[in-house]
């Protein structure tokens, strides 16, 4: 594997893996490509440009964040899935259970819904955290568990002034 040098060994600048300014020998000695040597200056060997590696996104990437899962943070919720993504969600609306084959919680926000299957990490904790919501309808949440449909378990009350679809 070609040896990927970091610096210039004419300046020591700084020549990342990515970097298209890289020129090397066929020892791997490494130059800027703004030095327009004609040769290389250690063995007078041929310079060409460097080909870029493209390193693997650091998995860190994904988060200082931590696994999947679905949190409840200060203002509202966050849903990371296995792929890495994120979403989140704040200024929590309604509180709907999603009964289809799977079971899915959706929690439509101000801004933004989320829909978290059942078998998202920390689940449980989310719900005991939704039962707690003023005005959380337990019936209606043991019948979605039971049925199939979609079901309003919790709304936030002055939800109606905004305009709320007619369902009891
Ligand atoms: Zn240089
Ligand atoms: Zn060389």
């Amino acid at each position: 594997m070609l040896e990927m040098r970091s610096h210039c060994q004419a300046c020591g600048k700084e020549l990342a893996p990515d970097s298209p300014n890289a020129v090397i020998c066929s020892y791997e000695c490494t130059f800027c490509r703004e030095h327009e040597l004609s040769a290389c200056p250690n063995c007078k060997g041929e310079l060409v440009r460097r080909p870029i590696r493209v390193l693997p996104a650091p998995t860190v990437a994904a988060g200082p964040s931590g696994p999947p899962g679905i949190e409840m943070t200060l203002t509202g919720y966050v849903l990371r899935r296995e792929d890495g993504s994120q979403a989140t969600l704040a200024d929590l609306v309604s509180v709907e259970i999603l009964n289809e084959d799977e079971v899915y919680f959706v929690l439509t926000g101000a801004q933004s819904s989320l829909v978290i299957p059942q078998s998202t990490p920390g689940i449980e904790g989310l719900l005991t955290h939704l039962q707690k919501l003023p005005g959380f309808q337990h019936d209606k949440f043991l019948e979605a568990m039971e049925g199939s449909g979609r079901f309003v378990c919790w709304r936030l009350p002055n939800e109606a002034k905004v305009g709320s679809p007619p369902e009891a």
